[in-house]
């Protein structure tokens, strides 16, 4: 590891402030860095993949709570541990789609020390990330990707680049995509909101940037909009290599609010290990709208999901493993929430 300066700060501006003197460092390797949890950032610098000159630890700002927001939703702290927000009774309730998606990653000790703003900006499991003595566009830009026609069983299917074909690694994402969550940020002179689904983003020609955020941008909070009827049958699918403790081929986040006659009054549909940010697509989820659940209904909605995945050969497997899990997820859903310890809420609401 290399060395680095380190402060905690106690409010949002001076955190901010402590960013300064590497601001032209900008993405560079040697750039200030937040550290929440450090259950990524830690590793990479163990691996030698980041080398933060500075580390601002976090833990001290105030953004560790869940409150409830005037519209009906929840604004989750930043700074909460992801097993907090998991088992928070409200998002349990209300969310159960987010608590199960959180469950379903990592292990409890890391849950434990794992926050929501460092749980987004985890970065690419792709072995090659990881691996400093072979090229990666998304560690050192203009190397070479080394997984383009290396191992490439757990990358991305969908919106690859010919530069990176990483996939985002999180199970909570998926679930906020679905659920269609906004991430609040600040930086020194201002704050903004940002949809989910434009807070990650694709690889294109800079593959070294995850997201949309700018390198002086604090996460504060991510607030849940008001949760509509999906909490009665909502399921988080996760297709791993082993049972526990491993990341996903293939995830689905599915919610459906189902009418009086059984129809579908609205549908929300993510999948997760398949591209470079979590895959949502809102024209497949209208189409689903006013439809009475059903397999061929199910299958045509993974047909258009799935209308532009392209495999790397070792990963072509995950087409049709993606088109199952769609399928599956959704007709899970029609019959209920199938909570984070399993339970089937047989269709009520579980508030
Ligand atoms: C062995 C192992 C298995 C795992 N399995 C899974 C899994 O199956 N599914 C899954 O989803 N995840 C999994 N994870 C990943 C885990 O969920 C993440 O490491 C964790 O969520 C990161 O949160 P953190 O608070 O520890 O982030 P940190 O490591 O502290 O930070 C990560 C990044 O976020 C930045 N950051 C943190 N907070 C903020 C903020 N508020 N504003 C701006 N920048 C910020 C940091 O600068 C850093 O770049 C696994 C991790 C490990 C080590
Ligand atoms: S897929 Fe992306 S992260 Fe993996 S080696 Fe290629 S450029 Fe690097």
């Amino acid at each position: 590891m290399n060395p680095f300066s380190y402060v905690a700060p106690t409010d949002a501006v001076e955190a901010l402030a402590a960013l300064g003197d590497h601001e032209s460092n900008g993405m560079a390797l040697g750039a200030a860095k937040f550290i929440a949890g450090g259950t990524n950032l830690l590793d990479l610098m163990k691996e030698n993949v980041m080398r933060p000159a500075r580390l601002i630890d976090i833990n001290g700002l105030p953004y560790e709570r869940i409150e409830e927001t005037a519209s009906g939703g929840l604004m989750l702290g930043a700074l909460a541990r992801n097993a907090d927000t998991a088992y928070h009774p409200a998002v349990r309730s209300r969310y159960p789609l987010l608590s199960a998606a959180i469950l379903a990653g990592a292990s409890p000790q890391l849950r434990n020390m794992a926050t929501n703003g460092g749980n987004l900006l985890q970065r690419t499991r792709c072995y090659y990330f990881y691996d400093s003595t072979v090229p990666c566009n998304k560690r050192e830009p203009g190397t070479g990707c080394s997984a383009i026609g290396g191992l490439s069983r757990q990358h991305a299917i969908l919106g690859a680049s010919e530069h990176c074909i990483a996939t985002h690694p999180s199970d909570m994402c998926v679930a906020l995509a679905a659920l269609g969550a906004i991430v609040h940020v600040q930086s020194p002179s201002s704050s903004r909101q940002i949809p989910f689904a434009d807070f990650h983003r694709l690889p294109g020609d800079r593959p070294d940037q995850d997201t949309h955020l700018a390198f002086d941008e604090l996460i504060t909070h991510v607030e849940l909009p008001e949760a509509r009827g999906f909490a009665g049958h909502s399921v988080y699918l996760k297709i791993r290599e082993r049972a526990s403790y491993a990341f996903a081929l293939v995830s689905v986040a599915a919610a459906l609010e189902l009418a009086e006659d059984g129809s579908i009054r609205q549908a929300r549909l993510a999948l997760g290990g398949v591209a470079h940010k979590p895959w949502r697509d809102t024209e497949v989820e209208q189409a689903l709208m006013g439809a009475m659940p059903s397999e061929p209904v199910f299958a045509k909605a993974a047909d258009a999901l799935l209308r532009t995945a392209h495999g790397q050969g070792a990963n072509d497997f995950k087409i049709p493993l993606a088109h199952r899990a769609i399928v599956r997820a959704l007709s899970l859903a029609v019959q209920g929430t199938v909570t984070n310890t399993g339970e089937r809420l047989n269709g009520e609401e579980s508030v």
